[in-house]
């Protein structure tokens, strides 16, 4: 359980709102901090670089100017050269043309030769200064050439090199005080962002919290929720309400319509049963019936029995029509015999109606499809047409097809179906006039049937009536099924 928790709050947003938070807060301190502590690095050496070379040059003219490099006698440029040493925590020395140490201000190596690359190049360099940074011993080498500045430029000559070695120590230790001082901004920092950052996490994540609330409410029935979904504090947020809403309500429309087709069923199926009971009853309840009342009584249980068995019939094919369309069982089917079987099958019914049933194919017609089903849906189609009609009526199918589709009419000239019955025929149970349709011994099922097989064929079906002229339903098929 405790595990679980900890998994939930790691894949939680607000945790890794927090986590980008603070890793982009923590790096980007760092970057920063070592970004400045290097530049200002730089700027420090570079700094104490310039002075130290102009103090060089400084001491170069006067060196130059007293004769120090032969004579070092000279007590005031001894001075300033100690001074300079000490100021700068340095080392400075004076190497004459011969590569000798003249003047040492350690003492140590006076008098010794020294040839070291830089102090070559200083010779050679036509008067020009030498700087050096050595980060990792951290001084700084700086070498002034000695050359009389007032000579032609093409006649200046090196007569000596003022060596500077200089500690860049304090630096260093500038460096690392402001290092420690960084980091403990940056801790501090680090803390100050966690907190907001918790903060803003909790704010962000809270309409996802609502919304999750919110859904809990609407399923359950608790709380104030008014079974809407909408929570709008951001875009996405909104979308999602929307969708949910959309869902939610076509959950609700289908939990309707199955709840309302159980009661449906329930009715109808009791209707006979009870029809039959009362008949039943009354018969009991006679002594010395008739047999003449008898049969009579018989024949009307007899016809409530057929009755009930149609709409259980009726159902079973509705059942299987809603099941998925991998149910069907499609073969290449001539259409123009299909539909002649059907009116056989249907002629003597419109003979003892004395409607009239007609016939007209426009071309051969062969097409992939589930002939049972379809079969069913267009004998449903005509069967009404008959059904709803008058004396002395008509009813004409018509048969055509172009590359794409094949298409079915069905005119008659029925009773007509009111302009507000019109969206309702499809639906189960759905009767314009029940007593009617009952005594012609309909069960509200066919056209939901139809338009069934016809929707699983990945057709249309279209209705167009005018009450008391006539009805006429349109049917469209693919040639080709599309699985
Ligand atoms: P039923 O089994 O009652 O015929 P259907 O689903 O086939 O059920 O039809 C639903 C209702 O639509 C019928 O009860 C009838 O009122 C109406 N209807 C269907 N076809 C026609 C038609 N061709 N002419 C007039 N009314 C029709």
């Amino acid at each position: 359980m405790k595990k679980r928790k900890i998994r939930d709050f790691v894949r939680s947003l607000k945790f890794r709102l927090i986590l980008i938070c603070m890793m982009v807060g923590i790096v980007s301190g760092h970057v920063i901090r070592i970004g400045i502590l290097q530049a200002y690095e730089k700027r420090a050496v570079s700094v104490r670089n310039i002075d130290i070379l102009s103090q060089g040059k400084i001491l170069a003219n006067q060196i130059v100017d007293t004769g120090y490099v032969y004579d070092t006698s000279s007590e005031a440029i001894t001075a300033q050269l100690e001074q300079l040493s000490q100021i700068y925590d340095g080392r400075v020395m004076i190497i004459d043309s011969t590569f000798r140490i003249i003047k040492d201000t350690y003492d140590l190596d006076t008098n010794k030769i020294i040839i070291s690359e830089e102090v070559v190049k200083s010779f050679s360099g036509k008067g020009r200064e030498i700087s050096n940074y050595d980060a990792r011993n951290r001084y700084i080498e700086t070498l002034v050439p000695l050359v009389y500045t007032d000579a032609e430029p093409e006649q200046q000559e090196v007569i000596g090199v003022i060596l500077i070695s200089v500690s860049t120590d304090y630096i260093e230790a500038n460096v690392e005080y402001l290092r420690n001082r960084a980091l403990i901004f940056q801790v501090v920092m680090a803390v100050a962002l966690f907190a907001i950052v918790v903060w803003l996490s909790v704010r962000i994540t809270r309409p996802l919290k609502r919304m999750s609330k919110c859904i809990e409410e609407i399923q359950t029935g608790y709380g104030d929720s008014d079974g809407t979904l909408m929570i709008d504090e951001y875009t996405e947020t909104m979308q999602v309400s929307e969708k949910f809403n959309k869902l939610y309500s076509r959950m609700k429309m289908l939990d309707d319509s199955r709840q309302e087709f159980v009661s449906n069923v329930s009715h109808e199926l009791k209707t006979p049963l009870t029809s039959m009971k009362v008949l039943a009853d009354s018969l009991n309840g006679q002594d010395n019936v008739p047999v003449e009342l008898y049969r009579d009584f018989m024949q009307d249980i007899g016809n409530e029995i057929e009755r009930e068995n149609k709409i259980i019939n009726d159902l079973l094919s509705l059942v299987k029509m809603d099941k998925s369309a991998s149910d069907l069982n499609i073969t290449s089917v001539n259409i123009n015999e299909m539909v002649e079987q059907i009116l056989k099958r249907l002629r003597p019914i419109a003979e003892k109606q004395h409607v009239e049933l007609v016939l007209e194919s426009f071309r051969p017609v062969t097409a992939e499809i589930d002939e049972v089903k379809l079969t069913l849906a267009i004998t449903n189609l005509i069967e009404n047409g008959i059904k709803y009609n008058k004396e002395e009526g008509w009813v004409h199918v018509s048969l055509n097809a172009d590359h794409q589709y094949f298409y079915v009419k069905v005119d008659d000239s029925g009773i007509g179906i009111p302009k507000d019955s019109l969206e309702h025929i499809y639906e189960r149970f759905y009767r314009v006039d029940k007593s009617h349709s009952r005594e012609i011994g309909g069960t509200g099922l066919g056209l939901a049937i139809t338009r069934n097989a016809i929707l699983m064929h990945r057709g249309a079906i279209k209705v167009f009536s005018t009450e008391g002229e006539g009805t006429m339903f349109t049917v469209r098929i693919p040639l080709n099924y599309i699985a």
